[in-house]
């Protein structure tokens, strides 16, 4: 057969040739812009002119500083087709590390949102190897910045070529895209995605098995697109016309309903803290949500309570999938099987609540002490990959050898696999609490505690303890018509049936807030920091 590069050009070219109708609608400081992908293509081939017209060549790194909109969709088509690097900063991330990803990545140029110069003029002194900044902005001319040179989006595609013609010779194994990971420890890891991996990766996203995005969806994709490329969907959307509808500037959970509704989107992706705000704020007000088929939820554990109120309140599918930055980033998704359907609700839920299976074109491991665990649901061990979409290395990064070992990436996450080859995390290996030589799970306590009808969210880390070395603390948001109505000792005893004695956490501290990531994930580090003397 043709041995045909899998790179990024096929598909932008089909959204441009085949669906040149459908609609792209963005959120910006200004309202909705709304515009069709006939024109979305123009301004894509215009942008990579005017990126070849400020020196960017092949294998160039332009970095985006930008939220999910219509500019920075262009930005992933326009870079990687022209032969270049779409590095997407991670504009969460403290100065000092963003300041570090982008000379470690020597990005050339940036393209930065305007309501997110002042971040980057912050840190522009200790940028090394940036030659430009193009500044997005709906306004005509440039808002005033101290960032030299600095361009006008606008500006530059309106006078660059419209014509501008994609190279067909592009390796499939040169780089289309690279994104760091949100170090919690250490300075971020740079991890590169290939054409043929994205193009792999797409495929998947489109497969019935995993979340069945096609033509006929409308996608919201509220996880960033400055993390792992917005979970990929903005590059299955342009491949297969999907109508996108981009969220823009920090989207509160009404929002994100007011979106839905009036643009009918029928699937939208987050992590499990923009599933809780968004479910909390359709129970309080008034939106219909009857156009969503499913909301994709991964990046920690959803709890069950979580997917019991979407699938059997709202009659919303729940698809919970796990992944991570080095895995492009899916890697499991939890569907039920046709032979696992007829079971009950209850034993339906506990299989969905779980990580799930291995999606085709992937290898996995789960090893433990003595090699690879048996599948009998108890036998931990850590989660080992290897596919087409997995990276091979950290970006020149000597650690990458902890991680990438004789072809298996290992992920630092320990599971058990059930005899159905169900996958179900227990914890990322640096959050496992270990008690007396033995180890919880932060994440089954988690559940559990969010399964309480009073508790909005919930969080577990272990803290370090006289006598068991560590001891798990619980952090508690309560509903708000729960506040000052629950005691702790109900929270621990509403425990005691799931959890033997010693897993049950010594204590609850009831907060306002559980402090989260840079992509909404509990912050457990600054917990730990915070409460380590609580047991001593
Ligand atoms: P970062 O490491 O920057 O937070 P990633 O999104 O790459 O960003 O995080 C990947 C990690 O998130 C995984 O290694 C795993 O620990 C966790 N994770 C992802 N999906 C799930 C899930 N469905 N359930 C539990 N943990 C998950």
């Amino acid at each position: 057969m043709m041995d045909f590069p899998l790179t990024l050009r096929t598909m932008f070219e089909r959204a441009e040739k085949f669906f040149p109708k459908k609609e792209i609608v963005s959120r910006t400081m200004s309202g909705l812009f709304r515009y069709t992908y006939a024109d979305y293509a123009r301004r894509t081939r215009r942008l990579s002119s005017a990126l070849e017209s400020l020196g960017v060549q092949r294998g160039d790194r332009v970095a985006t500083f930008a939220w999910n909109d219509h500019r920075h969709l262009e930005a992933y088509f326009a870079i990687p087709c022209m032969g270049a690097v779409l590095h997407t900063v991670n504009i969460r991330l403290s100065p000092d590390h963003i300041s570090y990803i982008v000379n470690h990545a020597q990005d050339r140029v940036m393209l930065v949102d305007e309501t997110l110069v002042p971040l980057l003029e912050k840190v522009q002194d200790q940028l090394t190897t940036v030659q430009a900044y193009i500044i997005m902005t709906d306004k005509p001319e440039l808002p005033p910045t101290t960032l030299q040179p600095a361009y006008s989006y606008e500006q530059l595609i309106a006078s660059a070529e419209e014509t501008y013609s994609y190279p067909d010779d592009l390796d499939e194994k040169s780089l289309a895209g690279m994104c760091y990971t949100s170090a919690t420890t250490g300075k971020p890891k740079g991890v590169t995605y290939t054409h043929r991996g994205v193009y792999l990766h797409s495929i998947t996203l489109g497969l019935a098995d995993t979340t069945a995005v096609s033509e006929y969806d409308t996608l919201l994709p509220i996880v960033p697109m400055f993390h792992v490329n917005a979970w990929g969907m903005p590059f299955v959307g342009v491949w297969f016309g999907s109508k996108q509808v981009l969220p823009g500037p920090m989207p509160t959970p009404q929002i994100l309903l007011e979106l839905i509704q009036q643009e009918k989107v029928t699937i939208s992706a987050g992590v499990p803290t923009v599933w809780l705000g968004v479910l909390k704020a359709l129970e309080e007000g008034q939106y219909d949500v009857s156009s969503l088929r499913a909301v994709l939820c991964g990046g920690s554990a959803a709890p069950r309570g979580l997917i019991e109120a979407y699938e059997t309140k709202h009659g919303i599918q729940f698809l919970h999938a796990y992944g991570m930055t080095e895995a492009s980033p899916i890697a499991l998704v939890s569907r039920l099987k046709s032979t696992q359907k007829d079971l009950s609700q209850q034993d339906r839920l506990d299989i969905r609540s779980k990580q799930g299976l291995l999606v085709p074109g992937l290898e996995m491991r789960i090893v433990g002490q003595d090699g690879e665990v048996n599948w009998d649901g108890q036998e931990m061990g850590e989660i080992w990959l290897r596919g087409p979409w997995i990276a091979h290395e950290y970006y020149e990064d000597e650690r990458s050898s902890d991680s990438f070992v004789d072809g298996w990436f290992h992920t630092g996450d320990v599971a058990v696999v059930d005899e159905e080859g169900v996958v179900k995390l227990v914890d990322r290996t640096k959050d496992l609490v270990k008690s007396g030589g033995e180890w919880i799970s932060s994440v089954d306590l988690e559940n559990a505690l969010m399964a309480h009808p009073a508790v909005f969210e919930a969080c577990v880390t272990g803290i370090p303890h006289a006598k068991w070395d560590e001891r798990p603390l619980a952090f508690v948001v309560l509903k708000e018509a729960y506040k000052d109505k629950v005691e702790k000792q109900e929270l621990l005893s509403s425990l005691q049936d799931q959890f033997a004695k010693w897993w049950i956490p010594d204590d609850v501290v009831l907060l306002n807030e559980i402090p989260k990531t840079s992509v909404g994930k509990f912050l457990k580090r600054a917990l730990r920091e915070e409460y380590q003397e609580y047991y001593l």
